[in-house]
């Protein structure tokens, strides 16, 4: 069986976690502290704050903005319901816009035609590695939070996805680009806003009371995302080379394989593929010891019985991500994609 995902650890990865255990200083101690500065460097921000999970970030990075009833923040109906949930947790409400195809990012012309007088904030998640036209979105003037939960690392114009918007969020989920169990965290350039993420995220000795969470990180998994983070190059290294046999074995379907703009630089967190009935496809790779998996579980709008986004729609029930993951080895990369390819050549031609 060749999963969909898969997380491979090296003992240079665990060993500082296990230190961390042996020290039993485990909540948000040093680890957390250098994870902070070492995240925020990379991206090339100044300040960053390190909390529980990417949703928590989303979350906080919303408050930091002082959103609350009243306040439309737009998001792309194409994402998992994390932003969705950290919308509703600010109490502010969702406005769904349509993705481009091409690249399965948000529109930035549909979000520029959802702007209204009470628009406050627009979250741009990088979908599946690749950028969004995150120049075009900040030009609206509205502030931006860049959810770069798939994309640690990607590059747009040469800089990393996460400078761009007021605000950026990370996910150290177990599966994503740099796993560490479950963690997040919020990088700004705007010292203030990270001051606030920073209160909020802990509850206990304040001078004054006002509702604040317990969003803290713990050490071990800090530790963890830390040594993790040092072997990003290498990650992104690898989900290009299995992105690479991919490209190469399923070149006759060019038109279906992710597309790289010319200003975008594929991570490959995820390689998205189009076939005719996602469902089905799955099924026909599972009977071949192959995982794959529907990109998005299902669209917001559709959670919401709401109509109007065409392109999700399309996305939704023709797409399909094949396993990738920096383990993955070359071999089970050339059955993937050789097992792909005979399902497509079976299938004809696409509306799409
Ligand atoms: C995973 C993910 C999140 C949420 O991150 P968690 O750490 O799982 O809370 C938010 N946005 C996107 C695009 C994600 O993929």
């Amino acid at each position: 069986m060749i999963e969909h995902s898969d997380v491979e650890l090296t003992k240079q990865e665990i060993s500082p976690a296990i230190d961390v255990l042996r020290s039993g200083m485990l909540v948000q101690g040093k680890h957390v502290a250098s994870l902070e500065k070492s995240a925020a460097t990379l991206i090339g921000v100044k300040y960053g704050a390190v909390v529980s999970s990417g949703t928590s970030a989303l979350h906080l990075a919303m408050l930091s903005l002082g959103l609350g009833p009243g306040c439309q923040v737009i998001i792309p109906s194409y994402v998992c319901s994390s932003p969705l949930n950290a919308v509703h947790y600010a109490g502010a409400s969702p406005v769904f816009v349509d993705i481009d195809p091409n690249t399965y990012n948000i529109d930035a012309e549909e979000v520029r035609k959802a702007l209204t007088d009470k628009t406050r904030a627009i979250i741009v998640p990088h979908m599946f590695g690749l950028p969004a036209d995150i120049e075009s979105i900040v030009s609206f003037g509205v502030p931006v939070i860049e959810d770069c939960a798939h994309s640690i690392g990607a590059k747009f114009r040469g800089r990393y996805a996460g400078v761009f918007g007021t605000l950026c969020v990370l996910s150290f989920y177990a599966t994503k680009m740099v796993g560490a169990g479950e963690g997040g965290a919020v990088l700004s350039g705007n010292p203030d806003l990270i001051e606030t993420v920073r209160d909020l995220r802990a509850y206990d000795k304040k001078p004054e009371y006002r509702v604040r969470y317990n969003y803290k990180m713990t050490d071990f998994q800090a530790a963890l995302a830390e040594s993790r983070l040092k072997r990003l190059p290498f990650f992104i290294q690898r989900r290009k080379e299995i992105a690479g046999i991919y490209n190469k074995v399923l070149s006759d379907f060019a038109k279906r394989l992710p597309l790289v703009p010319e200003e975008g630089d594929h991570a490959y967190y995820r390689y998205i593929i189009r076939v005719k009935d996602s469902d089905l496809f799955i099924e026909q790779m599972l009977e071949r010891g192959i995982e794959c998996k529907k990109p998005v579980f299902r669209p917001l709008h559709r959670y919401l019985n709401l109509g109007g986004y065409p392109e999700t729609d399309l996305a939704w029930e023709q797409s399909v991500s094949l396993p990738m993951y920096p383990s993955l080895s070359n071999k089970q990369a050339y059955i993937v994609a050789d097992e792909t390819k005979k399902i497509l050549d079976s299938e004809g031609g696409l509306s799409c």
